[in-house]
């Protein structure tokens, strides 16, 4: 882009948005391009537009001027990029955009802009008095619901993979025209909330890590509140075991909510940050190590967590069958109901006093068990600080703060030897690499789990960033080439995404059909080149 261009562009979108709305000034745009791992590629600067009307018009005029455009919801997307584009960009910064459009307590669906957040719809739901729960992630309340479904991301509840739970899409092409996808498109239709596919050939999947449409509404469906839900936890040494216990009871319905399998790494930096007294300042926290301190505070190798929701028989007896499955393999089944939640509660200053540990894991199963209702909760993000020396801020902003993250995010089957055979390589490679292998593995499908492998650092550090890169692609390079492929992928990793020519060659058709110029969100998961 020219700067003749790029000022013919500039006045055009200043007569739509108005002046306040256009940011470009170098300090918010350093903010906007800090991730929490080096990236490349720069906003250039960000739009900010109120309504689908200005986004139309937003696109039609980088259109014109063949200027890039990248969308973010609220840009959070942390440890895969936060809202730095994959190339340089114009940012359409949706966060505007933030109306619940509507609800529907008695089908159970709401529609929301992409600015809705997790904590925004759980207000909504409570003020409403509503008997509905919302699916939530660990990424914390302020994080998009569309931005983290068009990544594929997921939650923790029944409706926790995203992408399988949502419809009626309203989509901005890149051409600047609006479509809505399912039934959405017949007017006065009854159920574009409410159903996914619709008539004729489906359009939702095109547009979850695609770059060919800017999604403005989407309807997104919640789970009726059960009579009775119940947690379960439990600690182990194997993970191929867990995996192989549940994995029937996932199948055949008894387990409905995404199982977490959290290694010993994995709840360590969701307790506390890096032992550096314990280590007298080395790094990494070697496997002989972390063995005393897991014992020490009574965790697992690996430690396994779920939900169970239904009518109090149904979930009771949902409970026998999991112990069944798991008496050979579990340490110490731990179980959680609201009322002894509520007990604990009241129990805790009188437990801090007599057990540090004991009060440690109520903090820990708290958010976990919220996260199970759809609680949203920015209790998780506190590990992005594992590696800083600072303590972590009540305000908790791992961008700002320099945390180093890096998510590898491999899909397997739902098989214990394809989990371990992950697990122990992640863990070899990250080691070797100086760094710890923070991994957990969640059954979010009743066939697949997806491993979420943390490299998490301090970016303050000179080299660290380079090290940690060069860790996470020699680590999905591995994970590719062995048959577990990633389920998504950081801004800075595209390429992983190519493989397979004649898919590749309809993917370029589809999108030089979309958008021949390349104009909107280039290069994110599907490129002309
Ligand atoms: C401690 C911690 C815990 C986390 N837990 C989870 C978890 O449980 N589950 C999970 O999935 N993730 C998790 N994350 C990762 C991430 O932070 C979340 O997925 C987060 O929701 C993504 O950011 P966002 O909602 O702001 O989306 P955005 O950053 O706004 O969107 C993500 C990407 O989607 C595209 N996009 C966004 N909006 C639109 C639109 N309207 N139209 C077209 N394209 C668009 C853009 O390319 C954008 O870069 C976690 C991160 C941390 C640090």
């Amino acid at each position: 882009m020219n700067s003749a261009t790029a000022s013919s562009a500039w006045r055009e979108w200043e007569s739509v948005l108005g002046h306040e709305n256009l940011v470009c000034d170098h300090a918010t745009l350093g903010t906007i391009n800090t991730a929490t791992f080096e990236t490349p590629a720069k906003a250039r600067a960000s739009l900010r537009p109120r309504d689908r009307q200005q986004v139309q018009e937003c696109m039609r005029i980088a259109q014109r001027h063949r200027v890039s455009l990248y969308p973010v919801s609220t840009g959070r997307n942390w440890g895969y990029g936060s809202a730095v584009p994959v190339r340089d960009a114009v940012l359409l910064d949706l966060s505007r955009l933030n109306r619940i459009v509507d609800y529907d307590e008695e089908l159970a669906a709401v529609t929301v802009e992409p600015g809705v957040t997790q904590g925004q719809l759980y207000e909504f739901l409570a003020q409403k008095g509503s008997k509905l729960w919302m699916d939530a992630t660990g990424a914390g309340p302020n994080t998009s619901i569309i931005g983290n479904t068009l990544e594929r991301g997921f939650g923790h509840t029944p409706l926790g993979e995203r992408c399988a739970n949502v419809c009626g899409f309203e989509v901005v092409l890149p051409t600047g025209d609006c479509i809505h996808t399912g039934t959405l498109r017949f007017p006065g239709s009854m159920t574009g909330q409410l159903s996914r596919w619709g008539i004729g050939p489906s359009l939702d999947g095109l547009f979850a890590q695609s770059n060919l449409g800017i999604v403005t509404r989407m309807s997104v469906w919640l789970m009726p509140r059960p009579d009775y839900i119940g947690a379960f936890f439990f600690k182990c040494d194997a993970l191929g075991g867990v995996v192989d216990a549940l994995r029937p009871l996932r199948l055949n319905g008894t387990i409905r909510s995404v199982v977490h399998i959290a290694n010993d790494y994995k709840v360590l930096s969701a307790m506390q940050q890096y032992p550096w007294t314990e280590t007298a300042g080395a790094t990494p926290l070697h496997p002989e190590l972390m063995a005393e301190i897991r014992r020490h505070l009574g965790i697992g190798r690996w430690n396994a967590s779920g939900g169970l929701y239904g009518t109090r028989r149904q979930v009771l007896e949902a409970r026998s069958r999991i112990k069944r499955s798991v008496s050979k393999i579990a340490d110490r089944f731990f179980w959680i109901d609201d009322s002894r939640m509520r007990w604990m509660d009241r129990a805790e200053p009188l437990i801090r006093r007599f057990s540090a540990s004991a009060a440690y894991k109520i903090e820990l199963v708290r958010p976990v068990y919220g996260l199970l209702k759809g609680v949203p909760t920015d209790a998780p993000l506190a590990s992005t600080y594992w590696r800083k020396r600072m303590p972590v801020p009540a305000d908790r902003n791992p961008d700002r703060d320099g945390c180093g993250l890096l998510w590898c995010s491999p899909l397997l089957p739902s098989r214990g030897r394809d989990a371990e055979a992950v697990a122990d390589r992640a863990a070899e490679c990250i080691l070797k690499a100086g760094f710890e292998p923070i991994i957990s593995v969640s059954m979010t499908t009743e066939r697949t789990l997806a491993c979420i492998i943390a490299i998490s650092y301090d970016r303050s550090i000179a080299g660290e960033d380079d090290r940690a890169w060069t860790c996470y692609e020699r680590l999905t390079e591995w994970l590719t080439q062995s048959g577990y492929p990633p389920y998504r992928l950081n801004v800075r990793s595209m390429k992983f995404a190519t493989s397979g020519a004649e898919y590749t060659h309809l993917i370029r058709a589809i999108k030089s059909a979309f958008d021949p110029s390349g104009i909107l969100a280039a290069g994110r998961y599907t490129s002309l080149e």
